[in-house]
C-alpha cells in the first residue's frame, strides 16, 4: 500500500515527478540514549516519541562506528552517511599542526556573524566539513530548487546537518538571546528571523522557576533530585527543583563575559540578563520547536508544488542537561518530558501546514551518554574519571626525564595525544618509535584499556572493536599521533578530581547505541533489530528520495523500511 508501491510506476507516464515526500524533517535529539525511549516510555504523551513509533519504524540496534562519539562528528555522520575518516570531522576540536593552534568544529575567522556582535558566536561555517551532506544531495538532485535549513541552539547542531550547499542554518546567540548566521549563508538575517527574535522568548523561558512537570515524587525512573555528583547552576546552594531561572539568570555569569573577552569584545553588553542560561534547561528545545514551526511558516517548507525540501532541526538542551546533572536525574527526565511535548507540538505542525503522512520524519541522536561516575559508584558498578590534565603532565614528564627539556605535547584532545613534531626533528627522534613510547606510557596509567600509536592505526585494517571505531574516526591531517581507550564507564573529568555531571565520546555501548526511528512518508510501522549503523540514515534517505548518496557516505539503505 505505502512504500515503494509507486516505485515501479516510475517512468511509465511521461511529465510523472519522481515521488518524494514534501519535506524530509531531520531530529537530532543530542546526546539521547537508545534506553530512554524505553525508561521514560510510561511517561511520554501519546503524540510525540509514541507516535513516532506507533505509526512509524524503529531501528533498535543503531549504532555508531567511529570515536570520538561527540556532537560535532555525530551531526556530520548522521547527514553525510560518513564517518570521521571520510567527512573530516573528527572531534568538536582538534589541533592544527600547521598553524600551531587549535580549531572548532565550526570556526571560520573569514566569516562574520548575522544576528549578533559576538565573533565567537557568529564566526562559524562549515568549511571543516568535507563530504556532501544528505540536503546538498538533494539540492543537486532538484538543480537547486530544493530548500535546505538546518537550525538548533549549537552552532554545530545545525551548520554540520545542513551542508555547505545549504541555503541557510541558524543557531543560537546566548549574548543577544537570538537565532543567528554568518556570513557564509546571507548578508542579513531574513525579516522574520529578526521578528522572531524580537519577540523575546529566551527572556519569557528564563523569567519563571524551572518545576518538575509531573509532582517530584512521580520521577520514580530517576535519582533522587539532590545527590552530589550533580553539577547545580551556578549560583545554586543545591542541585534540585525548582530551579529558580528569574534569579540564577538576573546576572550576566562568567560564561557569557568569558566568550566576549574571547572574542576580543569590548562592547558593553545589551542585555543584563544571561540569556544563554536557557541552555541548559528544557525550554530551549522549546524555543528551537517555536523556531523550527516559524521556519515552516515563513520559508514555506514543503508546501511549493512538485519541490522537495529539507528541515534539520537539533535538540540541543539534553545535551547540556546531561552533563550538569547525569544520565538517572530528575532534571533529565523532565527535559525528555517535555522535549516529547515539544516533538508533539512539531509534529502536529507538519500535519497542518504539510499534511498527513507528506513528510517523510526520522530522529536520531548524536551520541549517547556514560552514566555519571558518582551513581555508578554508589551502586558498586565498574566506571571511574580520569583528568585529562594528568594524561597529558604524565607523557610530558616521562619525555622531559628521557630526551630531555621541552614542550613534548602540543594538546590532548579527543583522548588523543599530539605530540610536537617540529622538536621531535629537531632532537632526531623517530615519530613512530616515540609514538610509541607515548603509548606505552598512557597504558600505566588509571582508566585506560588501550593506546594505539597512528602509525599502527594506519599500517592495519581494523574490521571490529576499539581499532576499528578509531580508524573509522581517524584523519591524518587532523588526527593525533596516539590514541587511548578508556575502560567501560570511565570518562573525561573536567574537573579532576571532582568527577561530577557525565559526559561521552567512547566506543562502548553506552555512547553508540542511539535511537533510530523513521515516520510519515512511504515510511513502513514496524521494528527492526538487525545491526544498523549511523551512517546508513543518509545511504537510506537517498533511497527514498531517489538521489544519489552524500560523496563520503559508506552506509547502506536500511531496506526493511522501505518495505
Ligand atoms: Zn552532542
Amino acid at each position: 500500500m505505502l512504500a515503494l508501491a509507486a516505485v515501479p510506476a516510475l517512468g511509465q507516464k511521461a511529465g510523472e515527478p519522481v515521488p518524494r515526500p514534501k519535506l524530509v524533517v531531520g531530529i537530532v535529539v543530542d546526546q539521547m540514549r537508545y534506553d530512554y525511549l524505553y525508561r521514560y516510555w510510561s511517561k511520554f504523551g501519546n503524540d510525540g516519541f509514541k507516535r513516532l513509533l506507533g505509526q512509524g519504524f524503529s531501528f533498535e540496534n543503531t549504532h555508531y562506528n567511529y570515536v570520538p562519539t561527540y556532537t560535532g562528528p555525530g551531526h556530520a555522520c548522521i547527514y553525510t552517511g560518513a564517518t570521521p575518516s571520510a567527512n573530516g570531522i573528527i572531534g568538536n576540536n582538534w589541533w592544527v599542526r600547521e598553524e600551531g593552534k587549535g580549531t572548532y568544529v565550526t570556526e571560520d575567522k573569514t566569516v562574520q556573524p548575522v544576528g549578533g556582535t559576538s565573533l565567537v558566536a557568529g564566526q562559524q561555517s562549515p568549511r571543516h566539513l568535507l563530504s556532501t551532506t544528505i540536503g546538498d544531495e538533494l539540492r543537486l538532485a532538484t538543480n537547486f530548487q530544493s530548500k535546505v535549513i538546518g537550525l538548533s541552539m549549537k552552532d554545530r547542531g545545525s551548520i554540520l546537518p545542513a551542508g555547505n550547499g545549504a541555503n541557510a542554518a541558524y543557531w543560537y546567540d546566548g549574548t543577544n538571546g537570538a537565532f543567528i548566521t554568518s556570513t557564509f549563508y546571507m548578508k542579513q538575517l531574513p525579516d522574520w528571523v529578526s521578528k522572531f527574535n524580537a519577540r523575546g522568548l529566551p527572556a519569557q523561558y528564563l523569567s519563571k522557576p524551572w518545576e518538575t512537570l509531573l509532582p517530584l515524587a512521580d520521577y520514580t525512573e530517576s535519582s533522587p533530585d539532590n545527590v552530589p555528583w550533580e553539577n547545580g547552576f551556578p549560583g545554586e546552594v543545591t542541585p534540585t527543583f525548582p530551579h529558580n531561572l528569574p534569579v540564577l539568570s538576573a546576572a550576566p555569569v562568567a560564561a557569557v563575559k568569558s566568550l566576549e573577552k574571547a572574542a576580543g569584545e569590548t562592547q558593553p553588553k545589551t542585555t543584563p540578563q544571561n540569556l544563554d542560561l536557557i541552555r541548559s534547561t528544557p525550554f530551549g528545545n522549546s524555543l528551537t520547536a517555536d523556531f523550527a514551526i516559524e521556519t515552516l511558516h515563513a520559508e514555506q517548507m514543503g508546501q511549493r508544488p512538485g519541490i522537495t525540501d529539507l528541515l534539520a532541526v537539533s535538540f540541543s538542551c539534553t545535551d547540556y542537561v546531561g552533563h550538569q546533572f547525569g544520565a538517572n536525574a530528575v532534571e533529565t527526565e523532565d527535559t525528555y518530558l517535555r522535549l516529547d511535548r515539544d516533538i508533539a507540538r512539531l509534529l502536529a505542525e507538519l500535519d497542518k501546514t504539510v499534511g498527513p503522512g507528506q513528510a517523510l520524519v526520522f530522529l536520531t541522536a548524536d551520541h549517547g551518554a556514560a552514566h555519571a561516575v558518582g551513581f555508578l559508584q554508589e551502586h558498586h558498578l565498574p566506571g571511574g574519571g580520569v583528568g585529562i590534565g594528568i594524561m597529558r603532565d604524565s607523557v610530558q614528564r616521562v619525555l622531559t626525564h628521557r630526551h630531555g627539556p621541552g614542550a613534548w605535547v602540543l594538546d590532548f584532545e579527543n583522548l588523543q595525544v599530539y605530540l610536537n613534531r617540529p622538536l621531535l626533528a629537531q632532537k632526531h627522534l623517530d615519530l613512530a618509535a616515540t609514538q610509541a613510547e607515548v603509548a606505552a606510557i598512557l597504558r600505566t596509567l588509571p582508566g585506560v584499556a588501550q593506546a594505539r600509536t597512528a602509525t599502527d592505526l594506519q599500517a592495519s585494517h581494523w574490521t571490529e572493536g576499539p581499532g576499528m571505531f578509531q580508524e573509522n574516526g581517524f584523519f591524518a591531517p587532523r588526527s593525533g599521533d596516539v590514541l587511548t581507550v578508556l575502560l567501560p564507564g570511565w570518562l573525561e573529568a573536567y574537573s579532576y578530581p571532582v568527577i561530577k555531571g557525565t559526559t561521552h565520546g567512547v566506543s562502548w555501548q553506552y555512547d553508540t547505541h542511539v535511537p533510530l526511528l523513521f515516520w510519515g512518508w512511504h515510511v513502513k510501522h514496524g521494528e527492526s533489530v538487525v545491526p544498523a549503523r549511523v551512517v546508513d540514515i543518509a545511504a537510506t534517505l537517498a533511497r527514498f528520495l531517489h538521489i544519489q548518496e552524500p560523496s563520503g557516505c559508506s552506509g547502506v539503505p536500511l531496506g526493511e523500511v522501505l518495505r
